[in-house]
């Protein structure tokens, strides 16, 4: 095998593109925007201007696959926080200690980051991107992909032959489609839908972002009303970018009072009494659309094919956890074709690779959102006696998380992507969940305190309101 074409140019793709370049002759990134300069706006990424953190399970794997990005990341203004001491965090009952683990993220926003891989891929010799090129379906037949149908910027069409393609278009692939029209039964599909929004917009932060924490109230399921959360994450050039979210019926809307109203009633005020002392810049922009879907590409699809990032599992935004999929992704293909080298089947190899990475995250997307009012599931959910044990047990080393640091260390290893999901049935962690609380969680004023930068803006003296 010597060509490989990857159809989508945004995060999964390049990181396709970076996997699979030192392993073939020539590897095409097809992409239908003309990719900006710099860190900027382009029509095919539109939650580009909505917060993505990045976690450390997908930092680790960006830098496995082109090494360096997460310093030139931070050369260009992104932050480091660590988890859970670098979050101001309100986690279902109560909020969390300055706990410290291996665990961290990376947050900026997506225009830099997509930049930054877009310059670290420069050195692969092996990778071209067609930029302005849109596919319009596949070429081949039911047993065997060979290519795509794209149409070029001058609106010409041309079949480009290759011996692997990978679907990385995203949560609006068509690959479903383009297969069925090659006449092979499309991938079953899961959805999970809680109906989630996002209203976000961009700040000037006061006094700047050094030292200043990730910020968040998160949504709580398994309540008769709907979730509703709110995050600040301090990006790059001293801005925030406040985002809310809410589960269906509880959405936020795109106006300014209703923007202020919805921080001011969320189970704290602090993101509402934050947002207060900051300069909003530009528009209140909002994205419907965060439904759960996952395609299983690997239980068939023909030879020569295989699907990556968003375009094989759309996670709901939320639990920040995409990008780092697709990396983690990009890296499935890499020890794939590494371990199994170059043969007709590779395609089924990856995928194989990919549904392993994609079982955690799923999983604890699917979950948490079935909990919300009004969700909607294409798939009845079991509910037996393993699922309920599972959610009390969660449910336990949550509340051991706020208070134990065991407990905190495992929970962030795992849902940071950084650790598989058996760490948090260690015995260490078990034990931690199981026994019975010895401290209280920290009350909201002590987790402030833990922030000088925050403490000065709504601290005690700076009550809400008069921030
Ligand atoms: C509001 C919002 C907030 C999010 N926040 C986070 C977060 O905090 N952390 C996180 O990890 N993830 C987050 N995500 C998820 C993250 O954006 C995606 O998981 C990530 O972008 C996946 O990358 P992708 O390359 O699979 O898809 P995309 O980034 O969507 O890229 C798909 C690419 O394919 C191109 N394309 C599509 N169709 C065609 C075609 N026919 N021909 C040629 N090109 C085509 C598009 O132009 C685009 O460049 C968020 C998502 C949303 C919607």
């Amino acid at each position: 095998m010597s060509t490989a074409l990857v159809l989508g140019g945004g995060l999964a793709g390049l990181l396709a593109a970076a996997a699979l370049g030192p392993y073939v002759r020539t590897v095409t990134v097809v992409e239908q925007d003309v990719l900006p300069g710099g860190p900027h706006p382009r029509r095919g990424l539109p939650q580009g201007d909505f917060s993505h953190i990045l976690f450390g399970g997908g930092a680790d794997a960006l830098d496995a696959l082109l090494p360096g990005t997460v310093e030139a990341l931070l050369a260009a203004g992104a932050h480091r926080r660590r988890l859970p001491s670098g979050l101001l965090m309100r986690l279902g009952p109560g909020w969390l200690q300055g706990f410290d683990s291996t665990a961290y993220l990376i947050a900026c926003s997506r225009h830099l980051l997509d930049h930054t891989v877009r310059q670290q891929l420069r050195g692969q010799a092996a990778v071209t991107i067609r930029e302005g090129t849109s596919v319009l379906g596949l070429v081949g037949d039911a047993g065997q992909v060979g290519g795509a149908l794209v149409e070029n910027p001058d609106g010409s069409r041309e079949s480009l032959p290759a011996d692997l393609v990978v679907d990385a278009t995203g949560r609006r692939s068509q690959a479903p489609r383009w297969l069925r029209a090659l006449g092979f039964d499309g991938p079953r599909e899961e959805t999970v839908d809680a109906g989630l929004a996002y209203a976000a917009r961009l700040f000037d932060a006061p006094g700047g972002n050094r030292d200043f924490p990730v910020v968040s109230i998160l949504p709580v399921p398994g309540r008769r009303r709907p979730g509703r959360g709110a995050t600040i994450i301090p990006i790059e050039n001293d801005r925030w970018i406040i985002t809310l979210s809410g589960t269906r019926a509880g959405e936020p809307s795109r106006t300014e009072s209703e923007f202020h109203t919805f921080l001011r009633t969320l189970d704290h005020p602090v993101v509402h009494d934050l947002a207060r002392t900051a300069r909003p810049i530009g528009p209140i922009r909002t994205c419907h659309g965060t439904l759960n879907r996952r395609r299983s590409y690997e239980n068939g699809a023909p030879a020569g094919f295989a699907a990556t990032g968003d375009a094989v599992a759309a996670l709901n935004p939320v639990y920040g956890h995409g990008m780092a999929v697709a990396a983690q992704c990009a890296v499935a293909i890499r020890t794939a074709l590494d371990t199994e080298g170059l043969h007709p089947q590779v395609g089924a190899a990856i995928q194989q690779r990919i549904t392993r990475v994609l079982d955690t995250p799923w999983s604890m997307a699917k979950e948490q959102d079935r909990g919300f009012p009004g969700a909607r599931s294409s798939h009845p959910a079991t509910g037996g006696p393993a699922t309920r044990l599972t959610r009390w047990y969660t449910d336990r080393l949550l509340r051991a998380a706020l208070t134990d640091p065991t407990a905190a260390a495992a929970y962030f290893d795992v849902f940071s992507l950084a650790a598989p999901a058996a760490r948090l049935t260690a015995p260490s962690v078990a034990l931690a969940a199981l026994r019975p609380r010895r401290a209280d969680p920290l009350t909201v004023t002590e987790a402030i305190a833990r922030f000088s930068r925050v403490a000065e803006l709504v601290g005690p003296g700076r009550p809400p309101g008069q921030a």
